[in-house]
């Protein structure tokens, strides 16, 4: 796992691919300089060089910003970042799927370019993208107890026919299994040692359905069975080891939060509630009321944190970039030490004492 990503960066690194802008960062060990990808400096060589997601990391190992790239101040959220976000939020708007030239268009970039910029932000096509967030205002209406026709079209999928064409792999189960807590839904999971603890990873094959830390691996899997409790659990499986290892290269401080695919039950707030949490840059921390304020719900900050503590899906929905206005970090589900150490991972100033 560990090579093949480094292998990634290190190619982004030769390659001066501007697009890993605020991704991530590497120190050159020879001269105790650090950069950002894309930087025209001369390339170190493979060997001296260290990754690193944050500047804080590296400063803190007494590397130097670079005086050409400046990465220090070197934007999160880069522009790729920030262009397939305000794309993402036209296909949301959009009553057709908007054709990926218009989208292009639309940020005066070839298809092509747009077409890399989201399957690196996101892993998906744009016209994925559209498909997953109709979907997904599908299952809410459903969810809501709107009618399956009343769901189709608040959807905007057009006809019932189109909702049942493979309802199956757009729910990841049946729509009546769906009600059932995972009757008859197979769950891989996983339990892997990490700095943070024990880290347990569940997950269909449409996506991460739950993520906890703890103390002992009898106490995680407990959980996950009153979790699961109709479900087939099963332990391994293909697509738990790629979005695993990540989380895990994650808390190793190896790698970049990696942004994975989630499936799991929730209501329409909670679910807008954390995806706007996904949102928030990396190395950063949000109020519950800001939070609150800028899902339009400005008296909803309450409500936030609720969703906040219920977030089955730790890291994944990073719940820990939440904060209370003053001093403390308020509570995590999975123990607020581990609130504070991640907030540190990611270079995010704790206002703590
Ligand atoms: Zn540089």
């Amino acid at each position: 796992m560990k090579s093949l990503h480094e292998e990634a960066l290190w190619k982004a690194v030769t390659t001066r691919d501007r697009s890993y802008d605020g991704t991530f960062f590497f120190g050159v060990k020879t001269t105790g300089v650090f950069c950002r990808p894309g930087c025209p400096s001369p390339l170190p060589k493979r060997e001296n060089t260290v990754f690193a997601f944050s500047p804080t990391t590296l400063l803190q190992d007494g590397y130097r910003a670079c005086r050409r790239c400046r990465p220090e101040e070197a934007n999160r959220l880069d522009g790729s970042v920030k262009t397939v976000i305000s794309l993402c939020r036209v296909i949301e708007e959009s009553e057709e799927v908007p054709t990926i030239k218009e989208l292009a268009a639309r940020v005066g970039l070839s298809p092509s370019a747009v077409a890399r910029m989201f399957r690196r932000a996101l892993g998906v096509s744009p016209r994925q993208y559209a498909d997953a967030h109709r979907r997904e205002r599908f299952r809410n209406a459903l969810r809501n107890g709107a009618d399956v026709l009343e769901a189709t079209y608040d959807a905007g999928f057009g006809s019932t026919s189109r909702v049942y064409e493979g309802a199956d792999a757009h729910l990841g189960m049946t729509p009546k299994a769906y009600r059932d807590a995972g009757r008859g839904q197979r769950i891989a999971y996983t339990v892997e040692m990490t700095p943070l603890g024990y880290l347990l990873v569940a997950a269909t094959e449409k996506g991460v359905s739950s993520v906890k830390l703890g103390d002992t691996r009898d106490a995680l899997m407990e959980e996950l069975r009153l979790e699961f409790a109709c479900a087939d659990l099963e332990e391994g499986g293909e697509c738990l080891g790629g979005w695993t290892g990540q989380l895990v290269e994650y808390l190793a401080g190896r790698l970049p939060w990696p942004e994975l695919p989630y499936d799991v039950r929730a209501t329409a707030f909670q679910r807008q509630v954390w995806e706007h949490l996904r949102r928030i840059p990396s190395g950063t921390a949000e109020r519950y009321s800001e939070v609150a304020r800028q899902l339009g719900r400005p008296q909803a900050t309450r409500a936030v944190a609720r969703a906040c503590a219920t977030n089955p899906v730790a890291l994944v929905v990073p719940c820990h970039r939440v904060v209370p206005k003053g001093k403390g970090l308020a509570g995590y589900r999975w123990g607020v030490e581990r609130k504070r150490q991640l907030l540190q991972l990611e270079g995010a100033a704790v206002n703590d004492s």
